[in-house]
């Protein structure tokens, strides 16, 4: 069983007042079966279910809570700043103290502007890029996610078309007509784009990590490639960084690749937990943002303070001891993923762990990982659902989807680790088989 009769309780009211019980929709647990589990209460790397069940996350918020749950600094930070007011409306030193930490981590970046959402970090910075430009049409990658904003919930269109098609019904076909699509990793269809089109491109979107439909890691050189190409032509290159930014190091996607992009977006980790998300890049482009420019964007809640603390609060504990906590996370993580593959070979299943730092991918095919979205194999998704119910029955919790990575905090310590490799070689034990068959 998976929900406790509690959370089954909850789930029934829930739905009569909120669509599908839930307010983002892959908490609904409609890929993988069965009923969400509500959380209660959650420390650490783990957290209790509304039927008093305690469960290791690999959630973590989607991303957000790189410290674990509940972390107590940022907690305390959170707090003391509340007691000092909730939200401002007008400028405060903890936006000072945000915006340089994160100026300072990032090579590229000389300017920010925080906003209260990922979606709207990159909503804004397609909207700057466009500003500048002068140009509509933006590219983006089959399988990378930039949030819900009407242009860019699009995906590839049929053949060989790089127009896109809207993927959301309330999209109209002509803001999608402004999005150009193409599959990752494919030098050969990006050089041939913008040979036909580089000029009429105001930007080029990409996921630092593409980590929103599995983990599709690009190589290096197809990065350069796609960078130069944007100098070439005067496209702006935006670096999605809502996930990667501050996971992988501090300096992110770009410094992982060696690539210094035009504009990044952040959210997740920036806000530690709380609503946040920033975009940013070099001053003569940020300088193009009202009021000292004519592109509009503004946020009654931006920059709020207790939003800003928990920021705070969490990059502080990331940076100190001169970047000691990510060096923790490749260890646990490095160990996880070695004890998850072990577990598939005991099992005699063919399948792999895809990992970038602290965030794993299961990747439940056959041979080497796909790095574009349309290689993902139809067989994961019932594969993933198989393994999902028999982890919840070991107390692991997993997203509810086989699209979706797991993120390890510096709070899943080794105890935690060697008990959730336990955990996979009971779960497979039993369902190794069903998930091949
Ligand atoms: C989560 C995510 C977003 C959207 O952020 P929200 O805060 O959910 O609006 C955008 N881009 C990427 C790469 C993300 O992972």
């Amino acid at each position: 069983m998976r929900a406790g009769p509690r959370s089954e309780e909850l789930y029934e009211e829930a739905c009569l007042l909120m669509p599908a019980g839930v307010n983002s929709p892959v908490r609904a647990f409609r890929s993988v079966g069965g009923t969400p589990i509500f959380y209660d209460s959650a420390s650490g790397c783990r957290f209790t279910d509304a039927d008093g069940r305690s469960f290791i996350d690999y959630v973590c918020s989607w991303g957000p809570l790189i410290l674990g749950h509940a972390h107590p600094a940022v907690v305390e930070a959170v707090a003391s700043t509340a007691a000092r007011g909730l939200s401002f409306g007008a400028p405060c030193e903890q936006e000072i103290e945000l915006a340089r930490l994160i100026i300072d981590a990032v090579p590229h970046l000389e300017m920010l502007r925080f906003v209260s959402s990922g979606t709207e970090a990159v909503m804004s910075a397609v909207r700057l890029a466009r500003g500048v430009t002068g140009r509509d049409e933006v590219l983006k990658f089959d399988g990378c996610y930039h949030g819900h904003a009407d242009h860019l919930l699009v995906s590839a269109g049929s053949g060989l078309a790089t127009f896109g098609n809207p993927s959301s019904a309330g999209v109209p076909a002509s803001f999608a007509a402004h999005t150009l699509v193409l599959p990752l990793a494919d030098e050969k269809a990006l050089e041939k784009l913008f040979k036909e089109r580089g000029d009429s491109m105001a930007a080029v979107l990409m996921e630092g990590i593409p980590a929103n439909s599995g983990l599709l890691i690009q190589r290096p050189g197809y990065l350069r490639k796609l960078r130069e190409l944007c100098t070439r032509h005067g496209v702006l290159l935006i670096f999605d960084e809502v996930i990667s930014g501050f996971r992988l190091g501090a300096g992110g996607a770009s410094e992982l690749w060696g690539i210094d992009p035009d504009l990044s977006t952040y959210g997740k980790i920036i806000g530690g937990g709380l609503p946040v998300g920033a975009y940013g890049g070099r001053r003569e482009l940020m300088e193009q943002l009202a009021p000292l420019g004519p592109v509009y964007q503004a946020g009654t809640l931006s920059g709020n303070p207790v939003a800003m603390a928990a920021g705070i609060a969490t990059l502080q504990q990331l940076l100190a001891d001169r970047g000691a906590a990510w060096q923790q996370l490749e260890s646990r993580a490095g160990r996880l993923a070695q004890g998850i593959e072990a577990a598939f070979s005991s099992a005699e299943l063919p399948f792999s762990v895809v990992r970038a730092g602290s965030i794993l991918w299961l990747c439940l095919q056959e041979g080497e990982p796909p790095r574009r979205f349309d290689r993902i194999s139809q067989d994961s998704a019932r594969r993933y659902a198989i393994l999902h119910e028999a982890l919840l029955e070991e107390r692991i919790y997993l997203a509810p989807s086989a699209y979706e990575v797991m993120f390890v905090s510096t709070a899943h310590d080794e105890a935690a680790i060697e008990e959730s490799i336990r955990a996979f070689e009971q779960a497979l034990g039993r369902v190794g088989r069903e998930m091949l068959g």
